[in-house]
C-alpha cells in the first residue's frame, strides 16, 4: 500500500508539492478551504524570476519603507496596528535587512529559481496551454538614481552567473516594439520567463487528476490528531482523514494552522493588486517592472496584466485601496505613454495575499517536532516562480532523498 500524503492548501505551492509527491508514488490528497479559482496563485503577475535574487529584507529597505509610509500612492506600506505578530515580524525584518543576510540569501534563491525554471521548461514541453515564454524581464527606469541601483543589482546578478544586458533609452525602444516607452534606460534579465497563472493552475490540476490525486475544495482544515509527535489524522469541515505525511502549504494563513501543529511561524500577508485587460492587440511584448512605481506588467497570450503594491497587513483586510491602485495606473501611463489605461472598476480588480516571512526567504523544511510534517510556505512575491522547485524538494524531503538544491536557507 502506498503512503498517504495530505497537503493543506491548494495554491501553487500545494499543487506542485502534490504533483511531485504523486510522481514519487504517494497517495495524495489536497485540502483547500476555497473553491480554488481565485487566490493568490491565480491573479499574480506570472513572472518566473531568477533575476529576483534579493530578498525583501535588504539594506536600505527600512529607510525607503519609512518614506513610502507617508505617500498614499506608494508601492509599499505597512498597515499600522497594535499587534504582537506585526511587532515581532517588524523586529525580525529589521534584523535581516543587512548585507550579510543578502549575501547568503542570493545564491540560495538563485539555485532554487534556476531549478524551478528547468522544471517549468519540462512542463512547457508537455503542454503549451499556459503560454510559457522566455522573453526575459525588463527593469525599466526613469531616474538616474534608479538606473544606478538597477545597474548595481544587475552586476550582482551577473556575478552569480545570470545573463544581464544594460540598455540605453534607444535600445529599450528597439527591444520593446509592442508600444512606446518613456524611460531613460533599462536592464534586461534574459534568464527570466513568464506564463499565464490561471492557465498553469488549470494545467497542474489536470495533471493531478491524471495522477489520481484527490482534491477536496471548500474543505477547511481545522485541526489535527497528533500522537507521539506524529499526525495521524487531518480534521476538516468535511470529516477526518487518516494520513502518513502532512505538508503545510497554506500561504498567508500558515501561522494560524501551524499553531495547531505546535509551531510558531512569523509570517504576514503582503496584499497586492492586479487587473487584466483582455484581447489587447496594442501592448508591451516583454514583461517589465516599472522600477520607480514597483509595478509589474506582463503580456499573457492576448491579454495584459498589471500588478503591484505590497501592503503588509492581516488576512481580514480585503479592501481595495483606490489610492494605491491609482499609483499603479499612473506608473503604467508614465512609462508606456500610448497605453492610456484607465482606473479599473473595483469588481475588476483582483487582490492576493503574498505570504511574507520577515527574512524574505521561503520555508521549505521538515518539522523538528512533528516527524511526519513538512512546511512549504512563505514564498512572498516569488511563489509562482519557485513553486515547481519547492514541490520537488518537498517530495525529496518526504521520500528521504537528497534534495536537488541546498535547503539550509529555507529553515524555520
Ligand atoms: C499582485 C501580485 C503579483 C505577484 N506576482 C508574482 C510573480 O510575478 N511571480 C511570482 O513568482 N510570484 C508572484 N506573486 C506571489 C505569488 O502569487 C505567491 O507567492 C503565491 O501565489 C503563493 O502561493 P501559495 O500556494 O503559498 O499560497 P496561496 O496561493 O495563498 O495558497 C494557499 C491556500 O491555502 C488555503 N488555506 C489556508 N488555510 C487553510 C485551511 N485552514 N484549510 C484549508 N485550506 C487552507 C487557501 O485557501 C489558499 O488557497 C504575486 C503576488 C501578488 C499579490
Amino acid at each position: 500500500m502506498s503512503k498517504k500524503a495530505s497537503i493543506i492548501g491548494g495554491g501553487i505551492i500545494g499543487l506542485c508539492s502534490a504533483y511531485y509527491l504523486a510522481k514519487e508514488g504517494f497517495q495524495v490528497s489536497v485540502f483547500d478551504k476555497s473553491d480554488m479559482t481565485d487566490g493568490c496563485s491565480y491573479g499574480n503577475a506570472g513572472m518566473i524570476v531568477p533575476s529576483h535574487i534579493m530578498p525583501l529584507a535588504q539594506p536600505g529597505m527600512i529607510a525607503q519603507g519609512m518614506k513610502w509610509m507617508f505617500d498614499s500612492q506608494s508601492p509599499f506600506y505597512v498597515k499600522p496596528r497594535l499587534s504582537t505578530d506585526l511587532i515581532k515580524w517588524g523586529m525580525q525584518f529589521y534584523q535581516h535587512a543587512n548585507k550579510k543576510h543578502v549575501e547568503k540569501a542570493m545564491p540560495a534563491l538563485r539555485d532554487l529559481s534556476m531549478l524551478s525554471k528547468e522544471l517549468y521548461q519540462d512542463f512547457a514541453k508537455e503542454n503549451s496551454s499556459f503560454f510559457y515564454d522566455e522573453k526575459g524581464l525588463l527593469m525599466l527606469f526613469k531616474t538616474e538614481k534608479m538606473a544606478e541601483e538597477m545597474h548595481h543589482e544587475g552586476k550582482m546578478a551577473e556575478n552569480l552567473g545570470l545573463g544581464v544586458n544594460y540598455l540605453s533609452k534607444d535600445e529599450v525602444s528597439q527591444l520593446e516594439t509592442g508600444t512606446k516607452t518613456d524611460v531613460i534606460g533599462g536592464v534586461h534579465y534574459i534568464s527570466d520567463a513568464h506564463l499565464y497563472p490561471q492557465k498553469f493552475m488549470q494545467f497542474i490540476k489536470e495533471q493531478l487528476n491524471k495522477l489520481g490525486v484527490s482534491i477536496h475544495k471548500n474543505t477547511t482544515v481545522t485541526d489535527f490528531k497528533i500522537n507521539n509527535n506524529i499526525v495521524s489524522e487531518v480534521i476538516t469541515s468535511k470529516g477526518n482523514f487518516t494520513t502518513d505525511e502532512v505538508v503545510l502549504a497554506t500561504g498567508s494563513w500558515s501561522p494560524e494552522i501551524a499553531k495547531k501543529l505546535q509551531t510558531r511561524i512569523s509570517l504576514l500577508p503582503g496584499k497586492g493588486y492586479s487587473f487584466t485587460l483582455k484581447e489587447q492587440s496594442h501592448k508591451p511584448s516583454i514583461p517589465s517592472i516599472l522600477c520607480e512605481g514597483k509595478v509589474a506588467v506582463t503580456p499573457m497570450a492576448n491579454d495584459i496584466r498589471f500588478g503591484g503594491t505590497m501592503e503588509i497587513t492581516h488576512n481580514n483586510d480585503t479592501k481595495i485601496n483606490q489610492n494605491r491602485l491609482k499609483g499603479i495606473i499612473n506608473s503604467v501611463n508614465d512609462f508606456y505613454p500610448d497605453l492610456n489605461i484607465e482606473m479599473p472598476k473595483v469588481e475588476d480588480t483582483w487582490y492576493g495575499f503574498r505570504p511574507c516571512t520577515p527574512s524574505g526567504m521561503p520555508i521549505i523544511t521538515k518539522s523538528k517536532k512533528i516527524t511526519n510534517l513538512t512546511f512549504a510556505t512563505g514564498h512572498a512575491m516569488m511563489g509562482l516562480s519557485l513553486a515547481p522547485a519547492t514541490g520537488k524538494i518537498v517530495a525529496e524531503l518526504i521520500s528521504g532523498k537528497p534534495t536537488s538544491v541546498a535547503t539550509n536557507m529555507f529553515q524555520l
